[in-house]
C-alpha cells in the first residue's frame, strides 16, 4: 500500500529517468505536509479497503523526506498495523541530522545512489544546486550508522551516463562505507518512452560484476522479468482489475498505465474505454483517476 505525504513532483532532483515528468518545484526546503487527523482517517480507510497489503510503502509522487512530517507519519502508520513501514527515498536530505532521526522507526529504507561522480550524478539526478554528491554520501553513511534496519541500495543505471565500467568502480569504492544490506540495479526499461534510457543487459551484467564483492547482496531487478511479454497473453479481465485497484489509488497518465500493465496502447485504450462504463473515470491534465461512485 502506497502512501504519498509531498505534492506531486516536488522534488530535490529532476531525475532524468523520472516517471512522473519534470520537477514542478526543486527545493531543499522542508516543509510541513500533513493534516494529521485527515491522514490518520484517510489511512485507517484505505487499510480497511485494502486486500492483504504487504507491506506500506512511504514514496510517491515526490521527495518524501521534504516533508518533516514524516517521522508523524511513520508512527501513526505503526500505530495502526503491524505492517512493516518501507520508505523510498532519493537521500539528498540525510546530510540533516534531523531527517535521519525522522525516519529510523521505519522498517526498511530504500535509498538512491545512481552514481559516485559528480558529473554522473548531476547528468543522471539534476539535483538542487545546494545539493553536492558528498553530502549525498555523508547522508547515507551517517543513515546507516543510526538506522538499524534493512537498507537496500537502489542504482538506478542510464546508458551513456553511468552504466561504464569506470562508473562502477567509482560505486564499488564508496558502497562499502555506507554498508547497505544489498544493493538494487534497476534501469528504466518499462516504459515505452524511457526504454532507450536502458543499457544492454551485458553492461547491466557487467556493472554487476564489479559490484560484486562489495556488498553482501546485488540484485539486478527486472532483467531476467519481461512484463510485457507476459501481460500481452493475459486476458483482458485480468487487467481491468489491476487497472481499476491502481487508478482508485493514485491518478497516473496513459503511459503510468501502460508501464505498470505491459498492455499495448489499442488493448489498454480499449480497456480504458471499457472501466468508464462502469465507474466514474476522470481525466484532467493527462492524468486519469477512478472517482468513488458508479457511473450511471
Ligand atoms: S528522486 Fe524520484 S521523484 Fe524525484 S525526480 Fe528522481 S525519480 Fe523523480
Amino acid at each position: 500500500m502506497g502512501v504519498d505525504i509531498v505534492p506531486r513532483k516536488v522534488c530535490t532532483f529532476d531525475c532524468v529517468y523520472c516517471q512522473l515528468g519534470k520537477t514542478s518545484l526543486k527545493t531543499i526546503r522542508r516543509f510541513r505536509s500533513l493534516d494529521r487527523r485527515r491522514f490518520e482517517r484517510a489511512l485507517v480507510a484505505a487499510l480497511a479497503r485494502s486486500p492483504k497489503p504487504e507491506c506500506v510503502t512511504i514514496a510517491g509522487s515526490g521527495e518524501p523526506t521534504l516533508s518533516r512530517d514524516i517521522g508523524t507519519c511513520i508512527r501513526i502508520i505503526k500505530k495502526h498495523t503491524r505492517l512493516p513501514v518501507v520508505l523510498i527515498t532519493n537521500a539528498s536530505l540525510f546530510y540533516r541530522s534531523e531527517a535521519v532521526e525522522q525516519v529510523t522507526e521505519a522498517d526498511s529504507i530504500i535509498p538512491s545512489l545512481d552514481a559516485a561522480s559528480e558529473r554522473a550524478f548531476r547528468r543522471v539526478n539534476r539535483p538542487h544546486k545546494g545539493i553536492g554528491l558528498d553530502a549525498v554520501i555523508k547522508g547515507l553513511i551517517e543513515l546507516r550508522r543510526r538506522f538499524s534496519g534493512k537498507i537496500f541500495l537502489e542504482v538506478m543505471l542510464v546508458k551513456g551516463v553511468n552504466d561504464s565500467v569506470r562508473d562502477a568502480e567509482r560505486l564499488a569504492a564508496v558502497i562499502p562505507r555506507i554498508r547497505p544490506d544489498k544493493v538494487q540495479l534497476t534501469f528504466p526499461e518499462r516504459s515505452p518512452r524511457r526504454r532507450e534510457l536502458s543499457p544492454s543487459p551485458l553492461a547491466v551484467r557487467r556493472f554487476a560484476g564489479v559490484l560484486k564483492g562489495t556488498v553482501p547482496r546485488v540484485e539486478i531487478v527486472g532483467l531476467s522479468l519481461h512484463p510485457r511479454k507476459e501481460i500481452r497473453s493475459r486476458r483482458d479481465e485480468d487487467a481491468a482489475p489491476q487497472i481499476i485497484s491502481l487508478l482508485k489509488r493514485r491518478p497516473a497518465t496513459f503511459e503510468d498505465l501502460e508501464e505498470a500493465t505491459g498492455l499495448p496502447v489499442a488493448r489498454l485504450a480499449r480497456l480504458l474505454r471499457d472501466i468508464s462504463k462502469k465507474y466514474i473515470l476522470e481525466r484532467r491534465s493527462g492524468y486519469f483517476r477512478i472517482i468513488p461512485g458508479r457511473a450511471t
